[in-house]
């Protein structure tokens, strides 16, 4: 992979870094206010609770995701998919440049899941 393309994702991974690490602080800041109970309803209050818990979750998993990519990117494993060692195909990179996998094995790992 050229500099200039992984320097493109790299920005990338960053900007998204920041957009969620905001978007878990604003949902953790929602999470008090219900627990305030200045909500309204209460049920419904419980109901957004657990769903902001779920963005909440799903946002750590993906941070994690990207801390990894930019780990990789620190010790030129990045782009290498880690099933067979294969360069990962820049355009599958650039639609999510957290990947891990090429597309061959992304596609033999999810039919056996
Ligand atoms: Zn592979």
């Amino acid at each position: 992979m050229d500099e200039k393309t992984l320097n493109e994702l790299k920005s990338r991974l960053i900007y998204l870094r920041n957009e969620i690490q905001q978007r878990i602080k604003d949902n953790n800041d929602r999470v008090r206010s219900f627990e305030s109970g200045d909500e309204g309803d209460f049920s419904n209050s419980i109901s957004y609770k657990d769903l902001t818990y779920n963005l909440i979750e799903k946002d750590r998993t993906q941070l994690i995701e990207i801390e990894e990519a930019l780990y990789r990117m620190e010790n030129n494993t990045y782009a290498i998919c880690e099933r067979c060692k294969e360069p990962i195909e820049i355009e599958r990179l650039k639609a999510k440049p957290t990947a891990k996998y090429c597309a061959k094995c992304k596609h033999i790992i999810e039919s056996h899941s």
